[in-house]
This record gives C-alpha cells, structure tokens and sequence, in this order.
C-alpha cells in the first residue's frame, strides 16, 4: 500500500485489542498514510477474554493460541502497518508531536492513538513463590501449569476474572476458596440478584466461598502457602492467584500535558483533554458517558473494539459527527453458564426478574432508570432475552413492555 496520503502519519501505542482493531480498521476505511502499531509485549496482537476461560480449562495447544491472535505479522505487512513489537512508550510530547521508545527511538506523528490498556492491579502480598496474576498469555500459561497440578488454590478477588480462574481450578480438580473482603463482589457487576445466583453455582461446584473478610498476609512458597484472612483464619494452598481489578497503563505520559486520572480522560469524541491529534481508547481511557452522565473507564472487550472503529472512522473520515454512543456489553462465562450484561443499573430506578433458573435454567434482570425507561439487563443463560433486551434500550422503551415481552418468552 502506497502513495502519498495527505491525512498523515497515525502512530498507535499498544498492539491489542484497542490498538490493532484501530489499525485494521483503518485500512479497511481506505486509509493510505503511515500507520505504525507499538506494543510494549513480544507477542504478536492477541485476545485476553480466553486466558481465563478456555485456555486455563483445557490442555494449553498451540491451536488454542494460535486462535486468539488477532492479526498475523504477514497480514499487518500486507496492509502496511508498521508493526513495532518489544518496544514500549516511554514518553509522549505533545507539542513537538513525538514519542520515544524505550530503545531510545522516537516516532513522529500526525494522530496519536493511546491503547495501551491496563495492567493487573499489583498484589499486596509477594511471597517468594506462589501468587499468580493474570492479564497476559504468559500469566495464563503459568496459571495454567499450576492448575495442572490439582493443589489447592485460594483465589483473592470475586470479581469476574476471580470467578472465571476459579470455574477453571475445579474443572482441574483442584480444591479452591475464593476469598474477597466484600460480602457480595459480584454484586457490583450484575446485581444482588444474579450474584446470588452465581454463588449457589460455585458452591455446587465445589467452590467454597469465604465472602466479607479479606487477606492479612500470604507467606511460604509455592506449593506450600499459608493465606492468613483478616479473621485469623488460615488457609493452606499450593498456589494463590491474585485478581483484585487493574490499574490503566498511563504512568509513560506523566509529564506529557495530558489530562490523566485513572486512565486519559478523553471528551466524548474520544480526544485526550488539550491534544487534539491525540485519542485515547480502550482500558486506558475514561470518557464521558452519554446516558450515565459520568466519566468511565470501562474495562470491557465490545467497548475496546467499538472504541477503535469509531476513531478510525473519525480519522479516516476528517473527524466524527456525533459523541461515542457505548453498547456497554460485557460477558462472563461460569462453569458452563453464560452471563451476560448490557446497559446498566441505574441505583435510582428499580429491577424486575423474569424467568427461575431452578425452574426454567434461565433468568433475567431488567433494570430501569429513574424515569421508567429500561436502561439495562443481566441475563443467564438466555441469549433470546438479551437480543430482546438490546433492541429494546436501543429504542429508549420502557422497562414493562420489555419486561412484559420477555414473560411471554419464558
Ligand atoms: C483474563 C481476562 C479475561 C477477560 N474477559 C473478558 C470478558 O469475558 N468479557 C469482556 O468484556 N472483557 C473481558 N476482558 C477485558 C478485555 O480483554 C479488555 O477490555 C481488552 O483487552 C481491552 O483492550 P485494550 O486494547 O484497551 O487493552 P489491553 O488488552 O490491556 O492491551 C493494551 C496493550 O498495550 C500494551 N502496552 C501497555 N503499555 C504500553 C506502552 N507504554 N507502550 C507500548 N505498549 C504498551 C500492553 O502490553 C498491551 O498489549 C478480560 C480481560 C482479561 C485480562
């Protein structure tokens, strides 16, 4: 791909989700400038929301991780995307438009495109050995050969990734304790209803649960560890794996002038504050969000990806018409239900469920604003319900037609 391409040069820092669905995307819009792609990891563009699924259940192949790339080098060369792997960002200048690298190069731009996400928030507790954390292939290949085993394992942290880690340690055999100091964690992410529902489902596991009391301390070494709770409460594994949120991968622009507040705080057209040729998308950004009215950082796969097509739209296109509009969906998988999420919980409106997973091994939860107006749903288990769902909030209805509809569906 050649000829000159007046829009000029797009350099993007980080080569993953964000980062390479930007760069792709930009050529499938007919975008002819440069575009250099710069990744801090030596792995080629892969997929995260495998690591705690999938691959820590099964045998790790190399089929299975050949299918989380999300480009190939032959493909990115195809295209002419300058693919700099190994290479962080250590420093942003915005005024001279330039980034330097930690190999002590420096890359000029035309459009800068931040994605360089998050990083596991570090453990509290590092004992020689034995404390694992994941947000890369390797943490999940180490995890993984760690589960293998079939030692117990005490996972800090009840969130998603906690829960995921520990559907996959039972599928192994292994004895597990998941263990967080709030009394419902998953509450925060689909609501007491669901998160009741989810912990009845561990329990059949086999997961124990210990909710309400954190960690005091973890010592010894892998294979041989001892987590002291903050009750006193010894509990003995051969590895703990420690998922207790992430923290935005913005500390290389200290000192660039750019507006950073857990995360690079964007306006609604996904601009960094006070750089116009700068964006910022995915993990590491927080905008404002149109229905919520508050800034967010959202920590979730769909919004990464919609992020990135509609900033290559906008440069490919000379800018964009109208705000980024979020679909605000996630998904978790647990043991082998599917929990699915959009919009959001409004703590000023109210909830309905439909449908019984005892009886009808599937439910849902629709959540509506202040103002009667649907605004969200949790579903188990029924993806009829969550397409009904989607529609819906699309068109601004209200919660009880929903509501109504998804009754007649059960
Ligand atoms: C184990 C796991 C499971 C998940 N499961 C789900 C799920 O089920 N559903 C869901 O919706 N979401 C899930 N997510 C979240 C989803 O994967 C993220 O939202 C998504 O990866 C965000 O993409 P991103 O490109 O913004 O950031 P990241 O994927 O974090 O990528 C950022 C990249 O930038 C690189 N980088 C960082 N700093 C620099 C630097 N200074 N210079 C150059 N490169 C740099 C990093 O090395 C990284 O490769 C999961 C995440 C993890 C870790």
């Amino acid at each position: 791909m050649s000829g000159v391409d007046s829009r000029g040069h797009v350099v993007v820092v980080g080569a993953s989700l964000a980062g390479t669905r930007t760069a792709l995307a930009l050529r499938t819009l007919g975008y002819t400038a440069p575009i250099t792609l710069i990744g801090a990891e030596d792995e080629l563009p892969y997929d995260r929301p495998p690591l705690s699924k999938d691959l820590l259940k099964g045998a790790w192949s190399d089929e299975a991780v050949a299918a989380l790339r999300l480009s190939s080098a032959d493909e990115l060369a195809e295209l002419d995307i300058d693919l700099r792997l190994g290479s962080a960002a250590v420093a942003l200048d915005p005024a001279g438009k330039t980034v330097s690298l930690a190999d002590g190069t420096t890359v000029v731009y035309d459009t800068l495109v931040i994605a360089t996400g998050a990083v596991a928030r570090p453990s509290p507790w590092q004992p020689e050995s034995g404390v694992y954390q994941l947000r890369t292939l390797a943490d999940s290949r180490a995890i993984a050969g760690r589960l293998a085993l079939g030692e117990p394992v005490v996972v800090v942290g009840g969130g998603f990734i906690g829960t995921e880690i520990a559907a996959a340690a039972r599928s192994h055999g292994c004895p597990v304790v998941v263990v967080d100091p709030v009394p419902e964690p998953m509450a925060r992410l689909v609501g007491p209803e669901i998160a009741d529902v989810l912990v009845g489902l561990h329990r059949r596991n086999g997961a124990e649960t210990r909710f309400g009391v954190g960690v005091a301390g973890i010592s010894g070494t892998a294979g041989d560890l001892t987590i002291t709770l903050a009750d006193g409460t010894e509990l003995s594994a051969g590895t703990a794996v420690v998922g207790i949120g992430s923290v935005p991968c913005d500390g290389w622009l200290a000192g660039s002038g750019l507006a950073i507040d857990n995360g690079v705080i964007t306006d609604g057209f996904l601009r960094a504050e006070g750089a116009d040729d700068v964006f910022a998308i995915g993990d590491v950004a927080r905008w404002p969000h149109p229905g919520r009215g508050v800034d967010v950082r959202a920590e979730h796969w769909t919004n990464a990806g919609d992020q990135a097509r509609y900033i290559a739209a906008a440069i490919s296109g000379g800018g964009a018409d109208a705000p980024y509009a979020p679909t605000d969906y996630v998904w978790s998988d647990q043991y082998d239900w599917k929990v699915n999420s959009v919009g959001w919980r409004d703590p000023e409106g109210a909830s309905f469920v439909v449908g019984d997973l005892a009886d009808e091994g599937r439910v849902a939860v629709i959540h509506e604003d202040a103002h009667g107006v649907a605004c969200g749903a949790v579903t188990v288990n029924w993806v009829k319900a969550l397409n009904q769902a989607r529609r819906l909030l699309a068109s601004g209805g209200p919660a009880a037609t929903l509501v109504d509809q998804l009754r007649q569906l059960a």
